[in-house]
């Protein structure tokens, strides 16, 4: 028994191939994939066509982010916005990335194709109402202290705003474990596709902090239910300026899909290609 999933609809420009879409809830599974923060044109372009070899079928990669320490790389900003739209558009290929900010919509507009809300602003309430004033999709993270109660109540402050285009994502929770860098939580994604309308997707990058248990846990998500994956891929993963220690290789990232794939063909669902 399972409440009725609602499709959310990307739709991007191809160069090659017009006007395209992403469907989040339907029959296929959307795999994102990117480095943590867009670091530069060539690193930006490399993960581009490394993650699209791989079988991503979007991009994502942080402009603004949100650190912890206040004297760590805190994003490239503004500055990156006029070579992410040159590469996206090369690799045709949508690209999703985080507001931390209201005041960021206007500019980081032009570059998303869907906004991300981060962990620590899911409960940012004013910052929800405005992207509920939109139309673009927004991916909307789990607070790493949140309920799923919670976590779907800051979800209806962006559907009550009108705009209805919500994508979840469970990116692992914090609990008395400190072996991995987060507990994911497994249980919160059939909950989600049990009793609500949104499509989830898991970030199993985040929800582990372990490069070695982010295949498992790829494999285990496509399992559950869920309706997509958001990995961190780096071209050069031990330079990468955040979160180097998740960060995983081509190769690495390769493997996951395969492996997603043959999941989903048992369970009678398939990958989203482009
Ligand atoms: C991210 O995806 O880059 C990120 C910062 O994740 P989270 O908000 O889940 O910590
Ligand atoms: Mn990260």
């Amino acid at each position: 028994m399972g409440a009725q999933t609602r499709t959310v609809t990307v739709k991007y420009q191809s160069p090659s191939a017009g006007a395209r879409e992403i469907r989040f809830g339907g029959r296929d599974f959307v795999v994102i994939a990117g480095p943590c923060a867009v670091e530069s044109r060539e690193q930006l372009q490399a993960a581009a066509t490394g993650v699209k070899a791989g079988g991503a079928v979007f991009l994502r990669g942080g402009v603004h982010k949100m650190r912890t320490n206040p004297a760590s790389f805190q994003g490239l900003g503004g500055e990156a916005f006029k070579f992410i739209a040159e590469i996206k558009a090369a690799a045709g290929l949508p690209f999703v990335s985080e507001v931390t900010d209201p005041r960021q919509i206007g500019d980081l507009a032009a570059v998303v194709d869907m906004f991300q809300v981060g962990s620590r602003n899911m409960y940012n309430y004013a910052l929800l109402a405005e992207l509920g004033r939109l139309r673009t999709p927004v991916l909307l993270k789990r607070g790493f202290s949140a309920t799923v109660e919670e976590w779907l109540l800051a979800a209806d402050y962006i559907v009550r705003g009108g705009n209805e285009n919500v994508v979840l994502c469970e990116r692992g929770i914090r609990t008395f474990e400190t072996t991995t860098r987060n507990t994911l939580d497994l249980n919160s994604v059939a909950y989600v596709k049990a009793h609500s309308p949104f499509p989830v997707i898991v970030d199993p990058s985040h929800g582990t902090g372990r490069p070695e248990l982010i295949p498992p846990l790829s494999l285990a998500s496509a399992a559950v239910g869920a309706d997509g994956l958001i990995v961190e891929v780096h071209p050069d993963p031990a330079r990468s300026l955040s979160d180097a220690h998740q960060a995983l290789d081509f190769a690495q990232f390769n493997s996951i899909t395969e492996g997603v794939a043959r999941v989903l063909e048992a369970t009678g669902r398939t990958l989203a290609r482009l």
